[in-house]
């Protein structure tokens, strides 16, 4: 192994490679579930670094199978299914990509920008808007997550329902293969039908096909104004016709459309004081809604206000408030997007990142929450999600006065199968947007078909016949 690590040193520089010291941040995961340990972590600089890096790394493997060498590709480490950190072996490096975080180019004509995979999403977010335009994806990591891990895990975030998931917001890629090739695919194009589209391949494969090196990616316009309201329901049934209502209001207007529930919101007040919950905490659940127009904010307020008349007369809402200014719209989403926080200063829970079609939300949640009542009594729901793309986080707390360790440890199993089989009986997914990783791989195995399965290992085997990259993620061969 030292010779291996003296030539990755010759090709990122000794500061780069990292053996000594305390490694945490990168080894271990966002929630500190797992705690791996890397043969080292290598921080390449250029595309050129990270070929050279791969090549070494594949021709150490061919020549030594037995070392069990293999790469972890990681951008922010912000993922919540243990795919970019290393295992125990001491066999794994973890391939960082945060020197690279160039934006390369922006071309405002053509409506897209190229940046390398490393970039932060906020400062990505930050240039097109510097540029008077529009990168769409956001997420409460967004001020730690990078294009890389956004792309690698296909990444949703709270503006699916009008822009999709990060795969929509890709036109071109550049990858490093498992071989160490670099394929560019940097293109701008919006039409391009030769052939397989191998970009999408690599989106979503979690670092286990190749590493992510650049992207093209997608801008919009920057709209007028963006306003959000708050609306208390009494139901997630109220919820969905409030969507529907939304939709017919809003149209393309429409940019985000979250639900929270009770005890969700009632974690946040409780770790987060300062933070202002515009309407009593009384309704079953609470919605966020944004608007975003193209004209002002008159415009934006005067659609709401017709949606939420329509709503409260159509017995689609018990309350609502729009905020007065942007400093409000943020109070807002800051509200949303302080819940993943608020639950894990609560202690850990069984998270579960799950879709079902938004018609069947409210009979999903009815029916598990019963199902798992009637298993552990006094267990609590942490609802929370992206309902305008039907996927909730749907999120199992352990009952009042039970210590958090013991509840995973005793039930997470149990509550694991009742909530996935539950999915399965509503047409839904286990992952929704976080991805497989580590932590899903046998869930995968049990829920998703045999024949796709038998598909993906075949992918994996073509594109990276060592097993060299992210080996025994997403999916085992
Ligand atoms: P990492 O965690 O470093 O890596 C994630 C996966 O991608 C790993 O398998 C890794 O090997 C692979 N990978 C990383 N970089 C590359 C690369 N260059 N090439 C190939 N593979 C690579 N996710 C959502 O989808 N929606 C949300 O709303 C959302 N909210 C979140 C809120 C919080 C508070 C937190 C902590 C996480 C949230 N996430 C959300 C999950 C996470 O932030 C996203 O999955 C994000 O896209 C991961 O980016 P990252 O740079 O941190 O990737």
């Amino acid at each position: 192994m030292q010779t291996l690590l003296d030539a990755l040193r010759h090709i990122v520089g000794s500061p780069h490679v990292l053996t000594d010291g305390d490694l945490t941040t990168w080894e271990q995961d966002w929630r500190k579930r797992t705690h791996g340990k890397a043969l080292a972590v290598v921080r390449p600089a250029s595309t050129d670094e990270v070929a050279r890096v791969v090549k070494t790394c594949a021709e150490f493997l061919k020549n030594n199978p037995s070392s069990g060498l293999s790469l972890v590709p990681q951008g922010g480490n912000t993922g919540l299914v243990v795919g970019s950190t290393p295992d125990a072996s001491g066999r794994q490096i973890v391939l960082s990509l945060q020197r690279m975080n160039a934006v390369r180019a922006l071309d405002a004509d053509n409506l897209t920008l190229t940046a390398e995979a490393g970039c932060i999403l906020q400062n990505l977010q930050e240039s097109a808007e510097a540029a008077g335009l529009l990168f769409p994806l956001r997420m409460a990591s967004e001020g730690s997550c990078t294009v890389g891990g956004n792309l690698g895990t296909n990444a949703g975030g709270t503006q699916v329902l009008r822009f999709g998931n990060t795969r929509e917001l890709c036109l071109g890629l550049e990858v490093v293969n498992a071989q160490g090739e670099v394929w560019h695919g940097l293109s701008g194009l919006r039409k391009d039908n030769t052939g397989y589209d191998l970009r999408h391949l690599f989106i979503g494969s979690e670092g286990t096909l190749g590493v992510i090196t650049a992207a093209t990616l997608k801008l919009f316009p920057l709209p007028a104004a963006q306003l959000t309201a708050w609306v208390a329901v009494a139901s997630l049934e109220q919820a969905v016709r409030l969507l529907g209502l939304a939709h017919r209001h809003l149209g393309a207007g429409l940019t985000g459309f979250e639900v929270m529930g009770q005890f969700a919101l009632t974690l946040v007040a409780r770790h987060f004081p300062q933070l202002r919950v515009p309407l009593p905490l009384e309704a079953a659940y609470f919605v966020l809604l944004e608007n975003s127009s193209h004209e002002s904010e008159a415009h934006a307020r005067a659609q709401f206000e017709g949606l939420l008349a329509t709503a409260l007369a159509d017995e689609c809402a018990l309350d609502a408030v729009v905020a007065e200014n942007l400093s409000q719209t943020r109070q807002l989403w800051h509200l949303r997007e302080s819940i993943p926080l608020a639950q894990a200063l609560e202690g850990l829970n069984i998270k579960h990142d799950i879709s079902v079609p938004i018609s069947a939300i409210p009979d999903f949640v009815r029916a598990t929450d019963a199902l798992l009542q009637a298993a552990i009594s006094g267990v609590r729901g942490v609802n929370f999600g992206h309902l305008g793309d039907g996927n909730l986080h749907y999120n199992v707390q352990a009952p009042e006065g039970v210590t958090p360790a013991v509840f995973l440890r005793e039930f997470e199993a149990q509550v694991n199968t009742l909530v996935f089989d539950s999915v399965l009986a509503f047409g839904g997914s286990i992952s929704a947007e976080h991805g497989v990783g580590s932590l899903k791989v046998a869930t995968l195995e049990k829920y998703k078909s045999p024949v796709a399965l038998g598909m993906m290992r075949v992918i994996k085997q073509a594109l990276d016949p060592l097993n060299l990259m992210n080996p025994g993620r997403v999916i085992r061969v």
